[in-house]
């Protein structure tokens, strides 16, 4: 069986990957797939029940519906998005186990429609053989400054700094799937750019390489 067209995008937290994603997904009639609030969603359930992280990944029952996220019946939108569950996702992604399962439920998307799919090793271990790769940056600063803004975390922008940092570090040196453009990425730094000169750039090469 053929899979359909898949554009990665990865990059450290607060590169503007969710939003871009999505609104590129939006105007090219692709399906938006969050990867991160797969591994956020595993960080959940073990928050809760404790228990064995890869059978939870195993057995995670996630629906992205428009901009919710569902966990079987119950609707994790928010509940996914707090600090605490930011780290866990980050500790637990770590296990091969884990990557595995949720790697497997990714790939499977991948034969039902064209995605646009966003998280850290999209074009180098989900798809290396993507049609399109991008790695999303932006300095630290301005990173932390969206999360505030997005979140509107009335923490000290130091703190959501240091989270992020701390983040970083992880999931870049971590030896299952580290975070990293794939070499055939294209890597836009958005420091100082909007949404729309990002979505520019990145559709203006879509059209060069005859995706859309
Ligand atoms: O993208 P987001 O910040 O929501 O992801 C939460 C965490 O999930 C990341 O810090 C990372 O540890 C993990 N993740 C991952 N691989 C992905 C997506 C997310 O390891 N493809």
């Amino acid at each position: 069986m053929k899979r359909y067209q898949v554009i990665a995008i990865d990059g450290p937290a607060g590169s503007g990957k969710s939003t871009i994603a999505k609104l590129l997904a939006q105007r090219i009639g692709f399906i938006y797939i969050n990867t991160g609030a797969m591994y956020r969603a595993v960080a959940l359930v073990h928050k809760r029940k404790k228990g064995n992280p890869v059978k939870i990944a195993k057995e995670l029952n996630i629906m992205f519906k428009g901009e919710k996220i569902f966990l079987g019946d119950e609707e994790i939108t928010d509940k996914i998005y707090t600090p605490l569950v930011s780290k866990l996702s980050s500790d637990l992604s770590a296990i091969t186990g884990v990557r595995k399962a949720l790697v497997q439920k990714q790939k499977e998307l991948a034969f039902s429609f064209p995605i646009v799919m966003e998280g850290r090793d999209i074009g180098t271990v989900v798809f290396p053989d993507a049609e399109a790769k991008f790695f999303l940056t932006a300095s630290l600063e301005e990173r932390a400054m969206r999360r505030k803004l997005q979140f509107s975390d009335p923490r000290p922008i130091e703190k959501i700094k240091k989270e992020i940092e701390i983040r970083d570090r992880q999931d870049s040196t971590r030896e299952d799937s580290p975070l990293k453009p794939a070499d055939n990425a294209t890597i836009i730094d958005t420091t100082g750019m909007d949404i729309e000169e990002v979505l520019t750039l990145i559709l203006r090469e879509l059209k060069n390489k005859g995706i859309i």
